[in-house]
């Protein structure tokens, strides 16, 4: 497989890593139309896709390299979670593979999802408008790094955006509430839910005899969690049950292939998060005046900072509300 790994044409939007014999992670490349990470599972006789990217161009290579890594087509691909960066390249493993996902995220992917993208579909000259003023306004960023991280944004979405046109938003026909696993001549994947963290619905990837597992956005290596639709403390106890799966190897849904360590890191990031917070709102000192902790400063995701305060601070406030 890795002189396999080695003779792929290449994809601009992702790399490919060989993390095991039968598991090919596609690390996806920023500024592109990747954006998170996917992975590749070959059983043998059967071949895994987890995760389509943002776009179709991005879903085409990642497809060519599946089938052109197991000479077989895809047979099946699960989505992680309903984020757009996960699913809108789910059209180009039609008609031979069958999608997957919990019933939760299903739910999201038939309703919001959907109007989503036909509200996108509906607005595309103002959406190239907006990426422009942005490409313009980003100019104007001193610090380098966040300039860095507005330009892969702006170019990711530019991408989405010519994509658009051509999306036809396709959900999963095969739902699973707790568990589900595919047999093959390899071994065994297992899907899991410990329910939602990063989402309302979160599935990982587990195969046990490699001792790893593809997170989805439940671990990010290096950069920011994201928590705009999260539930904090489910995030930590699915976190915690991950742990105890005794997994040496983990595929996040973005940064690079690592370990536990990482997923500890995203532990302690939350729990930070929570707290700095919480003290800030017991001090009465308004939530954009907390800065990036130390830690933290050379991860991506920078904008994310923000939204994650914000957000926690809502989801308190809620609590407070209820009391
Ligand atoms: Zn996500």
């Amino acid at each position: 497989m890795k002189s396999r790994v080695a003779a792929f044409r290449g994809s601009k939007h992702f790399q490919l890593k060989h993390v095991t014999d039968y598991v090919i992670a596609a690390i996806a490349i920023p500024g592109t139309g990747s954006l998170s990470n996917a992975a590749i599972i070959d059983l043998g006789d059967t071949t895994i896709v987890v995760d389509t990217f943002l776009t179709l161009q991005a879903a085409s290579d990642l497809k060519e390299a599946a089938i052109y890594l197991t000479g077989k087509p895809v047979s099946y691909v699960v989505n992680t979670h309903w984020h757009s960066d996960h699913i809108s390249g789910n059209q180009v493993f039609l008609p031979e593979a069958r999608i997957i996902s919990t019933t939760a995220s299903h739910e999201i992917m038939d309703t919001f999802s959907r109007q989503r993208l036909s509200q996108y579909k509906e607005n595309i000259e103002q959406m190239k408008h907006s990426i422009d003023e942005q490409e313009v306004d980003l100019q104007q960023e001193q610090d380098e790094k966040l300039k860095q991280e507005l330009t892969w944004d702006n170019a990711s979405d530019r991408e989405f955006v010519q994509a658009l046109p051509h999306l036809v938003h396709t959900v999963p026909t095969i739902t699973f509430d707790q568990q589900m696993v595919i047999h093959g001549r390899n071994g065994c994947v297992q899907l899991l839910t410990f329910g939602g963290g990063h989402t309302q619905s979160d599935v990982i990837v587990y195969i046990p005899d490699e001792k790893l597992v593809v997170t989805g956005d439940l671990v990010l290596s290096k950069h920011h969690p994201v928590l705009t639709n999260a539930n904090p403390q489910e995030w930590l106890h699915i976190l915690e049950q991950i742990e105890q799966l005794g997994i040496e190897t983990i595929v996040p849904g973005h940064g690079n292939i690592c370990s536990l360590r990482e997923l500890r890191e995203v532990k302690d990031y939350i729990s930070d998060i929570l707290v700095l917070v919480a003290e800030a709102m017991q001090n009465k000192q308004p939530i954009d005046s907390l800065e990036v902790p130390d830690k933290y400063q050379g991860w991506s995701f920078t904008t994310y900072f923000k939204s994650n305060l914000t957000k926690v601070q809502t989801l308190i406030s809620a609590l407070e509300d209820d009391q």
